[in-house]
């Protein structure tokens, strides 16, 4: 049984793939070649927004976001610290500071309640309100929320969009997980003005190497972002009115990434089959909490992620799946805000309880559009030992 099983997807469209790499080869055009510009267009149009900017990373596409904010040294920029390290990592490279704002136990995503608070602690520099990082005396000047679509799951943007519009602050969709997804009618990748997705080969739609993608509504933001993510050039080729990145996708991603397109929607249907025969099997079994999806949301199920009761029950559940040579994983073991990385940052345990309670007791069971019913008996089975 496979975590992620890529190679029965590629066997539906290894044709295609193969056709749309061969064009790439016979046209040479490898750097922003025809297939960037109609992956571009076909995903916005697919999101759901007017612009679309393929670019080499999920990271990168938070990078550049970031950047196209004007985002920098002493800006806050507020986020969660139960997700993947390129979240808050892009903020810290820019010379900003993540202010990490606890998430909800249903969720797994950015508490709204808990962000008000915090913006109000930033803002007044109280930490009484909400645990602040450790500035050396310097002020917090809130700037933007980067909000994180986890395991597949849209944030709650209704509450989130209320608040920073309140507080003047942007917002960041952090799609990495959850193209394919929904809130309220709207896909993920249009829930935010800004959104960045991930094409990892492991994420709902993977390429076969690093690419990523920036969504946006604004034209002028989108002309920023196409210049940023070329060394900042102007109207002529070495003409630079910023300072940029490299970071373009590269032709054969986005060939792959077509192919893959065509499937896209009929493979997060199928996810919706696998995630509910979990839920059934494991709601009968009892034995771990399974993920919710409340009314209005569809999750992309980039993960299935489940709660043991403590974390010893979760090795003992782990260990079992091993014995069984079931893949399993932890999404994530150790919070952000206790990461060597931030250390200067000076949070301590306890900052944020309920994402270090889910830190001990999560795991991520094998999800993939392929995974068949006696696939997940035996991995619930194996679960009760
Ligand atoms: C994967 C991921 C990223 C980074 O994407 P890459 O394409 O690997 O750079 C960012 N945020 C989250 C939540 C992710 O899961």
């Amino acid at each position: 049984m496979q975590f992620i099983d890529l190679a029965a997807q590629q066997k539906r469209i290894r044709k295609k793939i193969e056709a749309n790499l061969a064009r790439v080869l016979d046209h040479g055009q490898y750097i922003l070649g025809p297939e960037v510009a109609q992956l571009e267009q076909e995903l916005a149009a697919y999101v759901g927004v007017p612009h679309a900017l393929a670019c080499s990373s999920g990271t990168d596409a938070l990078l550049l976001s970031l950047m196209a904010l004007g985002i920098g040294p002493g800006d806050a920029v507020f986020t969660s610290p139960f997700t993947f390290m390129a979240t808050a990592e892009t903020v810290s490279l820019l010379g900003a500071i993540p202010v990490f704002v606890d998430i909800h136990g249903d969720s797994f995503n950015l508490d709204p309640e808990k962000l008000t608070r915090a913006v109000v602690a930033a803002r007044t520099g109280d930490p009484r309100l909400h645990p602040l990082p450790h500035t050396g005396g310097a002020a917090l000047r809130p700037r933007a929320v980067i909000a994180v679509d986890l395991f597949g799951l849209p944030a709650d943007y209704e509450a989130i969009n209320q608040i920073t519009a309140k507080e003047g602050l942007a917002v960041i969709e952090d799609a990495a997980q959850s193209l394919g997804a929904s809130y309220q009618g709207k896909k993920a990748g249009a829930l935010a003005p800004l959104a960045a997705a991930s094409f990892f080969p492991a994420k709902p739609l993977g390429a076969y190497g690093d690419a990523g993608m920036v969504f946006s509504s604004d034209p002028e933001q989108d002309a920023l972002l196409r210049s940023l993510h070329v060394h900042g050039q102007g109207e002529g080729r070495y003409d630079h009115p910023h300072i940029g990145l490299n970071a373009r996708m590269d032709s054969m991603q986005a060939a792959v990434l077509l192919a893959k397109l065509e499937l896209f929607d009929e493979e997060i249907g199928l996810r919706q089959e696998v995630a509910a025969r979990y839920r059934q099997m494991l709601d009968a079994a009892g034995l771990v909490t399974t993920p919710q999806v409340p009314e209005g949301y569809v999750s992309a199920w980039a993960q299935y992620s489940v709660l043991a009761p403590d974390a010893g029950q979760r090795g003992l559940m782990m260990e079992r799946l091993g014995q069984a040579e079931i893949p399993v994983a932890i999404y994530y073991p150790k919070p952000l805000h206790l990461q060597e990385a931030f250390a200067a940052l000076e949070y301590v345990p306890g900052d944020f309880p309920v994402s270090e309670y889910t830190a001990e007791r999560i795991f991520s069971l094998p999800m993939h559009p392929y995974l068949e019913a006696k696939d997940q008996e035996r991995v619930v089975a194996a679960l009760a030992g």
